[in-house]
């Protein structure tokens, strides 16, 4: 008997101190290469939950080793950091090997929507090379360089939705992500790519998300923020993609 953890400190430490009178079988917890020290929102960092847990000499089932796919879209010059340290692997190996690495993870849960997804994770666990130190170490600068670049964390999930306003919370977001792993946030009229950039950003968005659903008829009720699991300000962010969408539709910037 185990349980899958999902709440605050207090009450991880509560559920863990029942092990001396209920024996767990398991925990399950969020582990990766980025929640290791650098979890967001409500999440907590996972070296804390795994070193508690291995106190008690518990095993860990692993869940989220992706971050809920983020850590295998990420930034091109981190897709081409990874990709240079490791040629033959792909970008989810890494996660998966982090997260498969410490000693008491016994297994590693992963949603998988395509066959490639599951040869490739069949390959990085036949057999799993552990990470070493210097590896390890080596995502955590990685880690340190995805932290510069300021994505929303939103999985997609819509539990926010539907907004009752129609706002299109994750269609928005996620243009606006993948805008900035792609490289198409121009910050100033002066940078190198900004046409090709502000196009593909503009055109982008109005092909994602309808007008009617765009960030710019947010009426900031909040109504969404305590479904988002991920506890993101979704009105504050959507007003500063909104103001960015306007200072590239003027050329402000
Ligand atoms: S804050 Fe904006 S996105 Fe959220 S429910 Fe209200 S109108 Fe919709
Ligand atoms: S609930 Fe949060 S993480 Fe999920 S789609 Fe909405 S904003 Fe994104």
């Amino acid at each position: 008997m185990g349980w899958s953890f999902h709440g605050i400190k207090e009450e991880f430490d509560k559920a863990l101190a029942l092990h001396d009178k209920v024996h767990w079988d398991f925990v399950q917890i969020q582990l990766n290469y980025s929640d290791w020290k650098h979890a967001s929102g409500n999440n907590i960092n996972a070296d804390y939950l795994y070193s508690e847990v291995t106190k008690k000499n518990i095993p860990v089932v692993v869940m989220e080793p992706l971050l809920g796919g983020r850590l295998s879209n990420i930034p091109e010059h981190v897709f081409t950091r990874l990709k240079e340290r490791n040629p033959e692997g792909s970008v989810a190996s890494w996660a998966f090997r982090f997260a498969g690495s410490p000693e008491k993870v016994l297994t590693v849960l992963s949603g998988m929507t395509y066959m490639e997804h599951l040869q490739d994770n069949i390959r990085t666990y036949s057999p799993l090379v552990p990470l070493t130190q210097e590896e390890k170490d080596f995502l955590e600068e990685t880690v340190q360089l995805m932290l510069r670049y300021p994505t929303v964390p939103c999985n997609d999930c819509k539990y926010c939705m539907p907004c009752p306003y129609g706002i299109d919370i994750p269609g928005i977001l996620v243009h606006y992500n993948k805008c900035v792993n792609e490289g198409y946030m121009p910050k100033s009229k002066l940078d190198e790519n900004y046409a090709e950039a502000r196009r593909a950003f503009l055109v982008g968005y109005d092909r994602s998300v309808p007008k009617l659903r765009q960030a710019s008829h947010c009426i900031g009720c909040s109504q969404c923020v305590p479904h988002c699991p991920q506890s993101i300000d979704i009105p504050k962010e959507l007003h500063r993609i909104d103001q960015y969408v306007e200072q590239l539709k003027q050329e402000t910037l």
